[in-house]
Protein backbone atom coordinates (compact mmCIF):
# COMPACT_ATOMS: atom_id res chain seq x y z
CA UNK A 1 0.00 0.00 0.00
CA UNK A 2 1.55 3.63 -0.97
CA UNK A 3 1.84 6.26 1.95
CA UNK A 4 -0.73 8.59 0.30
CA UNK A 5 -3.21 5.69 0.39
CA UNK A 6 -2.61 4.72 3.47
CA UNK A 7 -2.75 8.52 4.75
CA UNK A 8 -6.16 8.66 3.07
CA UNK A 9 -7.34 5.79 4.80
CA UNK A 10 -6.79 6.35 8.12
CA UNK A 11 -8.10 9.73 7.62
CA UNK A 12 -11.40 8.63 6.17
CA UNK A 13 -11.81 6.35 9.28
CA UNK A 14 -10.76 9.32 11.53
CA UNK A 15 -13.72 10.69 10.26
CA UNK A 16 -15.65 8.38 10.07
CA UNK A 17 -15.04 7.38 13.74
CA UNK A 18 -15.93 11.18 14.52
CA UNK A 19 -19.08 11.73 12.82
CA UNK A 20 -20.53 7.97 14.52
CA UNK A 21 -19.46 9.65 18.24
CA UNK A 22 -20.99 12.82 17.08
CA UNK A 23 -24.07 10.93 16.31
CA UNK A 24 -24.30 8.89 19.04
CA UNK A 25 -23.68 11.22 21.88
CA UNK A 26 -25.39 14.43 20.29
CA UNK A 27 -26.94 15.67 23.14
CA UNK A 28 -26.34 15.69 26.92
CA UNK A 29 -28.82 13.15 29.03
CA UNK A 30 -30.71 16.24 29.46
CA UNK A 31 -31.18 16.88 26.68
CA UNK A 32 -32.32 13.47 25.19
CA UNK A 33 -34.86 13.30 28.23
CA UNK A 34 -36.27 16.82 27.17
CA UNK A 35 -36.74 15.99 23.49
CA UNK A 36 -37.36 11.74 23.72
CA UNK A 37 -40.85 10.85 24.32
CA UNK A 38 -40.42 8.92 28.03
CA UNK A 39 -43.14 6.86 28.97
CA UNK A 40 -42.83 5.14 32.42
CA UNK A 41 -45.65 1.74 32.48
CA UNK A 42 -45.59 1.14 35.99
CA UNK A 43 -45.91 3.81 38.72
CA UNK A 44 -47.84 3.04 41.97
CA UNK A 45 -49.03 6.49 42.70
CA UNK A 46 -52.53 5.66 43.34
CA UNK A 47 -52.64 3.20 46.28
CA UNK A 48 -50.34 5.61 47.64
CA UNK A 49 -52.88 8.31 47.75
CA UNK A 50 -55.40 6.50 49.01
CA UNK A 51 -53.10 5.56 52.19
CA UNK A 52 -52.13 8.93 52.66
CA UNK A 53 -53.29 11.62 50.54
CA UNK A 54 -51.07 14.84 49.00
CA UNK A 55 -51.68 16.72 45.97
CA UNK A 56 -48.73 15.24 43.41
CA UNK A 57 -49.30 18.50 42.02
CA UNK A 58 -46.28 20.19 44.69
CA UNK A 59 -43.21 18.91 45.51
CA UNK A 60 -44.17 15.54 48.25
CA UNK A 61 -40.75 14.44 49.22
CA UNK A 62 -41.96 11.58 50.72
CA UNK A 63 -42.96 10.13 47.16
CA UNK A 64 -41.09 8.98 43.98
CA UNK A 65 -43.94 10.78 41.46
CA UNK A 66 -45.30 13.98 42.08
CA UNK A 67 -44.95 16.70 38.81
CA UNK A 68 -41.91 18.76 39.79
CA UNK A 69 -39.90 15.29 39.79
CA UNK A 70 -41.56 14.03 36.88
CA UNK A 71 -41.05 17.55 34.56
CA UNK A 72 -37.63 18.09 35.90
CA UNK A 73 -36.84 14.16 34.76
CA UNK A 74 -38.20 14.99 31.28
CA UNK A 75 -41.29 12.10 31.70
CA UNK A 76 -44.31 12.30 28.97
CA UNK A 77 -47.04 9.41 30.21
CA UNK A 78 -46.62 8.26 33.09
CA UNK A 79 -48.99 4.85 33.67
CA UNK A 80 -50.61 5.02 37.05
CA UNK A 81 -50.83 1.94 38.40
CA UNK A 82 -54.41 1.12 39.71
CA UNK A 83 -53.57 -1.79 41.94
CA UNK A 84 -55.44 -3.68 44.10
CA UNK A 85 -53.86 -6.66 46.65
CA UNK A 86 -55.08 -10.27 46.61
CA UNK A 87 -56.49 -9.34 50.29
CA UNK A 88 -58.69 -6.36 48.96
CA UNK A 89 -59.95 -9.18 46.15
CA UNK A 90 -61.01 -11.73 49.16
CA UNK A 91 -62.55 -9.49 51.02
CA UNK A 92 -64.60 -8.40 48.06
CA UNK A 93 -63.23 -4.76 47.82
CA UNK A 94 -61.48 -4.67 44.59
CA UNK A 95 -63.45 -3.08 42.38
CA UNK A 96 -64.38 -0.04 44.75
CA UNK A 97 -61.21 0.67 45.50
CA UNK A 98 -59.75 0.50 41.40
CA UNK A 99 -63.09 3.13 40.80
CA UNK A 100 -61.50 4.94 44.02
CA UNK A 101 -57.93 5.33 42.61
CA UNK A 102 -59.03 6.48 39.25
CA UNK A 103 -61.35 9.11 40.75
CA UNK A 104 -58.23 9.96 42.49
CA UNK A 105 -56.28 10.67 39.07
CA UNK A 106 -59.25 12.30 37.96
CA UNK A 107 -59.26 14.73 40.62
CA UNK A 108 -55.10 14.98 40.59
CA UNK A 109 -55.69 15.93 36.38
CA UNK A 110 -59.13 18.43 37.32
CA UNK A 111 -56.96 20.20 39.96
CA UNK A 112 -54.17 20.73 37.93
CA UNK A 113 -54.78 20.93 34.12
CA UNK A 114 -51.74 22.68 32.78
CA UNK A 115 -49.66 20.02 34.94
CA UNK A 116 -51.33 16.98 34.06
CA UNK A 117 -53.78 15.30 31.59
CA UNK A 118 -55.13 11.32 30.97
CA UNK A 119 -54.06 9.56 28.36
CA UNK A 120 -55.83 7.29 26.50
CA UNK A 121 -54.93 6.70 22.74
CA UNK A 122 -50.84 7.32 21.49
CA UNK A 123 -52.48 9.19 18.88
CA UNK A 124 -53.27 11.89 20.92
CA UNK A 125 -49.48 12.70 23.02
CA UNK A 126 -48.71 15.35 20.77
CA UNK A 127 -52.21 17.16 21.10
CA UNK A 128 -52.31 16.57 24.68
CA UNK A 129 -48.64 17.03 25.85
CA UNK A 130 -47.76 20.72 25.33
CA UNK A 131 -45.55 22.49 26.69
CA UNK A 132 -45.47 21.40 30.39
CA UNK A 133 -47.57 18.86 30.51
CA UNK A 134 -47.31 15.25 32.01
CA UNK A 135 -49.88 12.77 30.99
CA UNK A 136 -51.40 9.95 32.82
CA UNK A 137 -52.37 6.55 31.55
CA UNK A 138 -54.16 4.09 33.43
CA UNK A 139 -53.18 0.12 34.41
CA UNK A 140 -54.92 -1.76 36.46
CA UNK A 141 -52.14 -4.24 38.11
CA UNK A 142 -54.31 -6.84 39.38
CA UNK A 143 -57.65 -8.02 37.14
CA UNK A 144 -59.58 -9.32 40.27
CA UNK A 145 -62.03 -5.79 40.12
CA UNK A 146 -63.16 -7.47 36.92
CA UNK A 147 -64.40 -9.89 39.38
CA UNK A 148 -66.24 -12.79 37.40
CA UNK A 149 -68.41 -10.55 35.25
CA UNK A 150 -66.84 -10.08 31.54
CA UNK A 151 -68.51 -6.60 30.90
CA UNK A 152 -66.28 -5.19 33.42
CA UNK A 153 -63.53 -5.51 30.92
CA UNK A 154 -65.22 -2.52 29.11
CA UNK A 155 -66.41 -0.41 31.94
CA UNK A 156 -62.88 -0.13 33.12
CA UNK A 157 -61.84 0.61 29.57
CA UNK A 158 -64.80 3.34 29.48
CA UNK A 159 -63.01 4.68 32.20
CA UNK A 160 -59.27 5.06 30.85
CA UNK A 161 -57.51 1.69 31.84
CA UNK A 162 -55.52 0.91 28.57
CA UNK A 163 -53.71 -2.78 29.90
CA UNK A 164 -54.72 -4.99 32.81
CA UNK A 165 -52.05 -7.02 34.87
CA UNK A 166 -53.84 -10.15 34.88
CA UNK A 167 -53.21 -11.45 38.63
CA UNK A 168 -50.81 -10.10 41.35
CA UNK A 169 -49.71 -11.95 44.08
CA UNK A 170 -52.30 -14.91 44.40
CA UNK A 171 -53.77 -16.77 41.90
CA UNK A 172 -57.24 -14.95 41.20
CA UNK A 173 -60.36 -15.44 38.79
CA UNK A 174 -58.24 -15.26 35.89
CA UNK A 175 -54.98 -16.30 35.94
CA UNK A 176 -52.26 -17.81 38.17
CA UNK A 177 -49.38 -15.68 39.46
CA UNK A 178 -46.03 -16.67 39.71
CA UNK A 179 -46.18 -15.81 43.84
CA UNK A 180 -48.36 -18.04 44.47
CA UNK A 181 -47.60 -21.83 44.93
CA UNK A 182 -51.16 -23.13 44.01
CA UNK A 183 -51.69 -23.59 40.64
CA UNK A 184 -55.36 -23.36 40.46
CA UNK A 185 -55.56 -22.71 36.75
CA UNK A 186 -52.45 -24.63 35.22
CA UNK A 187 -52.30 -21.13 33.55
CA UNK A 188 -54.95 -19.18 32.54
CA UNK A 189 -58.66 -19.86 33.89
CA UNK A 190 -61.40 -20.26 31.07
CA UNK A 191 -62.84 -17.03 32.73
CA UNK A 192 -58.75 -15.44 31.73
CA UNK A 193 -59.13 -16.35 28.33
CA UNK A 194 -61.93 -14.75 28.14
CA UNK A 195 -60.63 -11.75 29.42
CA UNK A 196 -57.63 -11.40 26.38
CA UNK A 197 -60.05 -11.83 24.08
CA UNK A 198 -62.10 -8.91 25.01
CA UNK A 199 -59.48 -6.96 25.68
CA UNK A 200 -57.63 -7.84 22.54
CA UNK A 201 -61.36 -6.60 20.85
CA UNK A 202 -61.15 -3.55 23.08
CA UNK A 203 -57.38 -2.65 22.18
CA UNK A 204 -56.67 -2.96 25.88
CA UNK A 205 -53.06 -4.23 26.60
CA UNK A 206 -52.35 -7.58 28.23
CA UNK A 207 -49.91 -7.57 30.87
CA UNK A 208 -48.24 -10.06 31.99
CA UNK A 209 -45.98 -9.33 34.52
CA UNK A 210 -46.61 -11.48 37.52
CA UNK A 211 -48.35 -14.24 36.07
CA UNK A 212 -47.18 -18.02 36.38
CA UNK A 213 -44.60 -19.09 33.22
CA UNK A 214 -47.76 -21.02 31.63
CA UNK A 215 -50.41 -18.69 32.28
CA UNK A 216 -47.60 -16.10 30.00
CA UNK A 217 -47.73 -19.19 27.91
CA UNK A 218 -51.55 -19.26 27.19
CA UNK A 219 -51.37 -15.46 26.98
CA UNK A 220 -48.70 -15.85 24.13
CA UNK A 221 -51.20 -18.12 22.51
CA UNK A 222 -53.93 -16.67 22.65
CA UNK A 223 -53.60 -12.62 22.18
CA UNK A 224 -53.98 -11.42 18.77
CA UNK A 225 -51.51 -8.89 18.98
CA UNK A 226 -48.37 -8.16 20.93
CA UNK A 227 -48.35 -8.47 24.73
CA UNK A 228 -45.97 -6.77 26.77
CA UNK A 229 -44.36 -7.13 30.60
CA UNK A 230 -45.14 -3.70 32.07
CA UNK A 231 -42.44 -3.85 34.81
CA UNK A 232 -40.30 -7.08 34.72
CA UNK A 233 -36.53 -8.15 35.38
CA UNK A 234 -34.64 -10.38 33.81
CA UNK A 235 -34.59 -14.09 35.83
CA UNK A 236 -31.15 -14.40 34.63
CA UNK A 237 -29.88 -12.49 37.64
CA UNK A 238 -32.37 -14.19 39.99
CA UNK A 239 -32.53 -17.70 38.67
CA UNK A 240 -35.65 -19.45 40.56
CA UNK A 241 -37.87 -16.23 40.84
CA UNK A 242 -40.59 -16.51 38.78
CA UNK A 243 -41.53 -13.17 38.74
CA UNK A 244 -38.70 -11.83 36.74
CA UNK A 245 -39.38 -12.92 33.41
CA UNK A 246 -37.35 -16.23 31.83
CA UNK A 247 -35.29 -15.92 28.68
CA UNK A 248 -37.36 -17.48 26.74
CA UNK A 249 -40.48 -16.15 27.28
CA UNK A 250 -39.01 -12.76 26.79
CA UNK A 251 -37.71 -13.94 23.32
CA UNK A 252 -41.35 -14.90 22.84
CA UNK A 253 -42.85 -11.56 23.73
CA UNK A 254 -40.22 -9.71 21.56
CA UNK A 255 -40.77 -12.25 18.85
CA UNK A 256 -45.07 -11.50 18.82
CA UNK A 257 -43.87 -7.90 18.42
CA UNK A 258 -44.20 -6.98 22.84
CA UNK A 259 -41.66 -5.05 24.53
CA UNK A 260 -40.46 -5.95 28.43
CA UNK A 261 -40.63 -2.68 30.35
CA UNK A 262 -37.58 -2.96 32.76
CA UNK A 263 -38.51 -2.78 36.58
CA UNK A 264 -35.90 -0.95 38.56
CA UNK A 265 -36.55 -1.97 42.45
CA UNK A 266 -34.34 -3.56 44.16
CA UNK A 267 -35.98 -6.96 44.70
CA UNK A 268 -36.21 -7.56 40.75
CA UNK A 269 -32.40 -6.78 40.08
CA UNK A 270 -30.77 -8.31 43.08
CA UNK A 271 -30.95 -12.14 43.86
CA UNK A 272 -30.68 -12.33 47.20
CA UNK A 273 -33.77 -9.59 47.78
CA UNK A 274 -36.01 -11.66 44.80
CA UNK A 275 -35.29 -14.57 47.27
CA UNK A 276 -36.50 -12.67 50.05
CA UNK A 277 -39.31 -11.33 48.71
CA UNK A 278 -40.30 -14.70 47.19
CA UNK A 279 -40.18 -15.66 50.70
CA UNK A 280 -42.28 -12.92 51.83
CA UNK A 281 -45.10 -13.50 49.43
CA UNK A 282 -45.41 -17.29 50.32
CA UNK A 283 -45.56 -16.19 54.20
CA UNK A 284 -48.48 -13.63 52.75
CA UNK A 285 -50.61 -16.48 51.25
CA UNK A 286 -50.45 -18.73 54.13
CA UNK A 287 -51.91 -15.50 55.93
CA UNK A 288 -53.81 -14.72 53.76
CA UNK A 289 -55.84 -18.96 54.07
CA UNK A 290 -55.61 -17.87 57.93
CA UNK A 291 -57.51 -14.69 57.45
CA UNK A 292 -60.13 -16.27 54.86
CA UNK A 293 -60.64 -18.88 57.63
CA UNK A 294 -60.83 -16.06 60.16
CA UNK A 295 -63.34 -14.02 58.39
CA UNK A 296 -65.01 -17.23 58.02
CA UNK A 297 -65.00 -17.89 62.01
CA UNK A 298 -66.11 -14.38 62.97
CA UNK A 299 -61.66 -14.29 64.66
CA UNK A 300 -59.25 -11.96 64.49
CA UNK A 301 -57.39 -11.51 61.56
CA UNK A 302 -53.90 -10.93 61.36
CA UNK A 303 -52.86 -7.75 60.88
CA UNK A 304 -51.26 -7.35 57.26
CA UNK A 305 -49.87 -3.84 57.72
CA UNK A 306 -47.45 -4.86 60.65
CA UNK A 307 -46.83 -8.27 59.52
CA UNK A 308 -45.36 -6.41 55.96
CA UNK A 309 -43.29 -3.84 58.37
CA UNK A 310 -41.98 -6.51 60.79
CA UNK A 311 -40.75 -8.38 57.36
CA UNK A 312 -38.93 -5.91 55.91
CA UNK A 313 -37.09 -4.47 58.79
CA UNK A 314 -36.08 -7.96 59.37
CA UNK A 315 -34.69 -8.26 55.60
CA UNK A 316 -33.32 -4.85 54.47
CA UNK A 317 -32.66 -4.18 51.00
CA UNK A 318 -28.45 -3.95 50.59
CA UNK A 319 -27.35 -0.37 48.46
CA UNK A 320 -27.78 -1.50 45.01
CA UNK A 321 -25.55 0.49 41.95
CA UNK A 322 -27.46 1.95 39.09
CA UNK A 323 -25.28 -0.10 37.17
CA UNK A 324 -27.52 -3.03 38.31
CA UNK A 325 -30.28 -1.97 36.08
CA UNK A 326 -27.83 -1.24 33.20
CA UNK A 327 -26.55 -4.71 33.20
CA UNK A 328 -30.57 -5.37 32.71
CA UNK A 329 -30.90 -3.17 29.92
CA UNK A 330 -27.84 -4.57 28.09
CA UNK A 331 -28.66 -8.43 28.80
CA UNK A 332 -32.05 -7.85 27.33
CA UNK A 333 -30.87 -5.71 24.44
CA UNK A 334 -28.50 -8.43 23.25
CA UNK A 335 -31.12 -11.42 24.12
CA UNK A 336 -34.23 -9.89 22.39
CA UNK A 337 -32.94 -6.65 20.58
CA UNK A 338 -33.33 -2.80 20.81
CA UNK A 339 -36.58 -2.74 19.80
CA UNK A 340 -38.50 -4.54 22.59
CA UNK A 341 -37.14 -3.43 25.72
CA UNK A 342 -38.25 -0.39 27.92
CA UNK A 343 -39.02 1.12 30.67
CA UNK A 344 -41.66 0.23 34.07
CA UNK A 345 -39.78 1.80 36.74
CA UNK A 346 -42.50 0.52 39.75
CA UNK A 347 -41.55 4.14 41.43
CA UNK A 348 -43.78 4.40 44.38
CA UNK A 349 -44.48 0.22 44.34
CA UNK A 350 -41.37 -0.94 46.65
CA UNK A 351 -41.01 0.96 49.90
CA UNK A 352 -38.08 3.12 48.52
CA UNK A 353 -36.21 0.26 47.89
CA UNK A 354 -34.71 1.86 44.63
CA UNK A 355 -30.70 1.76 43.37
CA UNK A 356 -28.00 4.58 43.64
CA UNK A 357 -29.15 7.47 41.27
CA UNK A 358 -32.78 6.16 40.35
CA UNK A 359 -34.59 6.90 43.42
CA UNK A 360 -37.76 9.12 41.55
CA UNK A 361 -39.30 10.49 38.30
CA UNK A 362 -36.74 12.75 38.53
CA UNK A 363 -33.32 10.54 37.31
CA UNK A 364 -34.45 9.47 34.13
CA UNK A 365 -31.76 11.47 33.08
CA UNK A 366 -29.34 9.27 34.76
CA UNK A 367 -30.30 6.07 33.12
CA UNK A 368 -29.20 8.19 30.27
CA UNK A 369 -26.37 9.15 30.81
CA UNK A 370 -25.38 5.25 31.82
CA UNK A 371 -26.87 3.65 28.86
CA UNK A 372 -24.37 6.51 26.45
CA UNK A 373 -21.53 5.39 29.35
CA UNK A 374 -22.28 1.90 27.78
CA UNK A 375 -22.65 2.93 23.76
CA UNK A 376 -25.94 3.14 22.90
CA UNK A 377 -26.79 6.24 20.48
CA UNK A 378 -29.60 9.02 21.21
CA UNK A 379 -31.71 7.06 18.49
CA UNK A 380 -31.17 3.54 20.54
CA UNK A 381 -31.98 5.52 23.97
CA UNK A 382 -34.89 7.24 22.33
CA UNK A 383 -36.31 3.67 21.70
CA UNK A 384 -35.81 2.08 25.42
CA UNK A 385 -37.27 5.26 26.96
CA UNK A 386 -41.09 5.39 25.01
CA UNK A 387 -40.60 4.58 21.28
CA UNK A 388 -40.93 0.93 21.66
CA UNK A 389 -43.69 1.02 24.05
CA UNK A 390 -45.76 3.16 21.90
CA UNK A 391 -44.99 1.60 18.68
CA UNK A 392 -46.70 -1.46 20.64
CA UNK A 393 -49.86 0.08 22.05
CA UNK A 394 -50.58 1.82 18.51
CA UNK A 395 -50.37 -1.77 17.20
CA UNK A 396 -52.91 -3.01 19.88
CA UNK A 397 -54.88 -0.44 19.21
CA UNK A 398 -55.17 -0.75 15.63
CA UNK A 399 -55.87 -4.51 16.39
CA UNK A 400 -58.96 -3.70 17.90
CA UNK A 401 -60.26 -1.19 15.02
CA UNK A 402 -59.89 -4.42 12.69
CA UNK A 403 -61.96 -6.64 14.73
ZN1 LIG B 1 -46.18 -5.19 40.57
Amino acid sequence: MNKQLSITIVIALLLNTASTLANSTTLTAKQLAKKAIIVDTHIDAPSKLLAEWGDLGSTSPSREFDYPSAYSGGLNVAFMSIYTSASDDQQGKAKQIAHTQIDSIEALIARHPNKFGLLSSPKDIERLKTENRVLLALGMENGAPIEDDINQVGKFFKRGVRYITLAHSASNRISDSSYDPRRQWNGLSPFGKKVVSEMNRLGMIVDVSHLSDKAVKDVLLLSKVPVIASHSAFRHFTPGFERNISDELARAIAAKGGVIQISFGIPFINRKSADDLQAFFKEKAAIAKQNQAAIVSGTELIDEQSFDKNWWDKHPMPVTPIDAVLNQFDYAIKLVGIDHVGIGSDFDGVQGALPEGLKSVADYPNLIVGLQTRGYSDEQITKLLGGNFLRVWTEIESGAEKS
